[in-house]
């Protein structure tokens, strides 16, 4: 039989639920909501996550690419689906598939109306992305007019959205900087919807932009990490809640007197009587080295433990001295009470983003339902 206890990233869907609410409270009620469930649903499980963020009403999902997209698909999720970086060379599996890509230059927008022709589709939904200054993908001011001319000549394509992103939605030293990319957005937008005839949904706020620019929502807004349970914000964490707890166990405890050394390039030195845990869990699970030398540390029956030496591929050692604690004890590594995953990250010089995603997917996903 399977060991109960082993190490596990629970996923709990009763706080994805409470993410979801908060953030559709700061959100009026005819603006569309668009999850963002791409990466494994920021390193969780995107299928079980977009299950429930459907049935807690979510009106749209995007994916970062086409395979992501296609999972959801195949697993019975229906709500559109937004790929926000296709590459050419997948149009058709996006269109067998009824997933709506985002095109964001002169190429893609070419190649897409050519697929879509060929497959003879019409008004097939797309999303034009408008580059407002993050220099990342999408179209620049000066094409605005070619991507209206491409469009007024094919019925095979529709415009579903027009929009942008952010750079630094988070900082408030930035918020200059953000108000110009929002009135940029929206000047651009008016002179590519101008004679369209219909009105495409705009949208340009990430979780930061829903939380500091709440008058920017146009009609709707993508939220990934605040669905997750974090605000980018100090006053915002504490009214969320992390959706994934990194849990292990202790394999073994030893005794270390003064003058042992532990782990690889005998990184770490044992100057005073010490009790030494091994965990199953390493660098090959996205615990990665950087965690070691005592810059981070774990929690055993509540207490810190800092991590000890380098972190090995698949083990970790911690100090437990003073802690009462056996083999096969639980170890919390972030989330719950004592360790909010933020501050594991920061440790690691890190954001929650890289850390949450950066668990790798042999570490069990656990599902709690709400
Ligand atoms: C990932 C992503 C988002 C989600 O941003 P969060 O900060 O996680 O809310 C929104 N839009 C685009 C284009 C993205 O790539």
């Amino acid at each position: 039989m399977r060991e109960a206890k082993e190490t596990v990233l629970e996923i709990n869907l009763g706080n994805l639920a409470h993410n979801y609410r908060f953030l559709r409270s700061k959100i009026g009620k005819d603006v569309k909501f668009l999850s963002v469930v791409k990466a494994h649903a920021y390193g969780s499980d995107s299928v079980e996550i977009a299950k429930k963020l459907e049935e807690l009403g979510t009106d749209y999902f995007a994916v970062a690419y086409v395979e992501e997209g296609i999972r959801l698909r195949e697993n019975g999720i229906i709500k559109p689906i937004l790929v926000l970086h296709p590459q050419f060379t997948h149009f058709e599996e996006i269109i067998e598939n009824c997933l709506e890509p985002n095109l964001y230059s002169e190429k893609t927008l070419r190649s897409f109306i050519s697929t879509a022709e060929r497959l003879n589709q019409k008004n097939y939904p797309v999303h034009i992305k408008l580059n407002t200054g993050l220099n990342r993908l999408g179209f620049d001011k000066a094409e605005i007019s070619m991507v209206q001319e491409l469009i007024s000549n094919t019925p095979s394509i529709k415009i579903s959205s027009v929009f942008s992103h952010l750079a630094a939605s988070e900082d408030w030293q930035e918020r200059e900087f953000t108000l110009d990319q929002i009135d940029l957005f929206r000047k651009m937008t008016w002179q590519l919807i101008e004679n369209l005839g219909y009105e495409p949904l705009l949208h340009i706020c990430n979780t930061s932009g829903v939380i500091n620019y709440p008058k920017a929502t146009f009609s709707m807004v993508r939220t990934g990490i605040g669905l997750y349970g974090y605000g980018n914000d100090k006053t915002v964490d504490p009214q969320l809640k992390p959706v994934g707890t990194l849990k292990t166990i202790i394999s073994q405890i030893r005794k270390l007197e003064e003058g042992a050394t532990v782990g690889y390039n005998r990184a770490h030195k044992i100057n005073k009587p010490s009790h030494i845990a091994t965990l199953p869990i390493g660098h090959a699970d996205g615990i990665n080295r950087i965690y070691g030398k005592q810059k981070a540390g774990v929690f055993v029956k509540g207490k810190y433990a800092p991590i000890v030496g380098n972190v090995c591929m698949d083990i970790i050692m911690i100090d437990v001295t003073g802690i009462d604690c056996e083999e096969g004890d639980e170890v919390i590594i972030f989330g719950g009470p004592h360790q909010h995953p933020v501050d594991f990250a920061q440790a690691g010089g890190t954001i929650s983003y890289e850390l949450i995603t950066g668990i790798q997917r042999r570490v069990t996903r656990k599902i709690i339902p709400e």
